[in-house]
This record gives C-alpha cells, structure tokens and sequence, in this order.
C-alpha cells in the first residue's frame, strides 16, 4: 500500500517534475466543483454547470452530475488520510506561533525549492553571480512548469543534514546566515504540526545572531 503524506507530495514533485507553484497549477477542471466528498470507498465529486441558451429569450440551463471514483479503495483511503490529516494540523496551528530562538530544526530535513527569482536574490546578497550561487549552492531539478530550478544544498549527501545556509553552533543557537535574501520557501514556511513553537513568546524580541554567511570566493559584479 501507498501511504502519502504532505513531505512525500513535496518529493513527488521532485521525482515527476510536476508543476510546484500553486499559480501555475491548471485548476479550470475545478471551476464547477461544487462538493467533494471522500469517504472509506469513494471520492465522490459533483459539478454544476450553467449553460445559457438564447432563444426567444434568455434561458439559463443546469447541468448536474456526478463522478465517483472507487477503482481503488486504498488510494481513495490514502485520499482521505491526507485531508484528514491536514484538517487536524490546521486545528492544532496555534494562533500566536513563535520560533524558540536558535531551533532552525526544520533548517535540517526540509530542502527549500528556489526559484530563480530566489537564486538571484542570494547571489546579489552574496555578491556572487548567478551561475556561481547555482552551482554552489543549489542541487538543480527544473519543475516542469519551470518555476523551480532545485533546491538548496545541504552541507551532506544525508536529506537530514543542516542547511548549507545555517549557522551557528551545537548549543542550540542556530540562525540563517543569509536570512535577508532566503527563498520564498522559506519565508513562507508554516510549522503545521510541529512541536516546538511556543505560543508564550512575543513576536517583537530580537534574536542576538553571530556574522552571516559568506561565500569563499566572491566575484566582482562586472564579471558575471
Ligand atoms: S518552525 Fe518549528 S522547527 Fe522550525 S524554527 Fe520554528 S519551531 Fe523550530
Ligand atoms: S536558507 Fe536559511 S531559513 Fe532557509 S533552510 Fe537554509 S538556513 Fe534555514
């Protein structure tokens, strides 16, 4: 049995090339869904379309119908899971959410998807080129859609080690060492199930961290 879960969705855009970027998905399908239903046996979807009709007057007719899918029952289990799943995190997301200073546990174990709209912003923070920041720093996979051109590397080949960006030391004081130019991933990030956000703390207080990131060779601008 397949089991999906949110991070594999993720790595099943890795492996398929599967558009990435929620604007670019082809949602029309969609557009006359008016209910989805899933239940242990069927994914039952029901679409409503108007058709409007000229004759005489004007003349507005609905068609309705419906789809089930029940092939296969564990895939429309697996379905279900997933929503499932994302209803109870959604509930469990507390409303004031702040970062323990220093975790940057999730700086370890996920890959930021970059963009080239990313990628550019780090090589201008770094005052590297373009090619220079992707070759460094970036393992690259295109999305089919073309939107992303990797993900950022890691200081390993483990999918669990840190982030080639993160510094700090083993004290538990870890911060982003190019945080002003960090992909929209990872500004974006919502911590849905996880643990470690305190809602006890005050969104306001600053966060002492050490010197940034810095390439080792940096090039002139002029060359790029
Ligand atoms: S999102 Fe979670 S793991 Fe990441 S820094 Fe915040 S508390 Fe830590
Ligand atoms: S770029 Fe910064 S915020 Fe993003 S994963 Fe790397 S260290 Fe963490």
């Amino acid at each position: 049995m397949e089991t999906i879960d949110l991070i594999s969705l993720r790595n099943y855009t890795r492996r398929t090339g599967q558009p990435t970027h929620p604007e670019l998905l082809d949602a029309r399908p969609m557009e006359h869904v008016t209910k989805i239903e899933i239940d242990e046996e069927h994914v039952t979807i029901e679409y409503n379309e108007k058709t409007t009709r000229f004759y005489n007057v004007n003349e507005i007719t609905k068609n309705e119908w419906i789809y089930k899918y029940n092939d296969d029952p564990e895939f429309v289990a697996a379905v279900a899971g997933v929503i499932d799943l994302a209803r109870r995190h959604l509930k469990d997301v507390p409303e004031n959410i702040t970062c323990p200073p220093g975790c940057a546990e999730c700086c370890s174990g996920y890959e930021p998807f970059v963009s080239r709209a990313d990628v550019e912003r780090i090589a201008d923070h770094l005052g590297i080129s373009y090619g220079q920041a992707l070759r460094q720093y970036v393992v690259p996979r295109k999305s089919a859609d073309g939107y992303y051109v990797g993900w950022l590397r890691k200081i390993g080949d483990d999918v669990a080690d840190q982030c080639i960006f993160l510094m700090g030391d083993r004290s538990g004081r870890y911060y982003c060492g190019i945080y002003p130019a960090r992909p929209n991933d990872c500004r974006e990030f919502t911590p849905i199930g996880c643990h470690d956000v305190d809602t006890t703390l005050s969104h306001g207080r600053r966060f002492k961290v050490g010197p940034p990131f810095r390439p080792k060779h940096r090039r002139s601008k002029r060359h790029r």
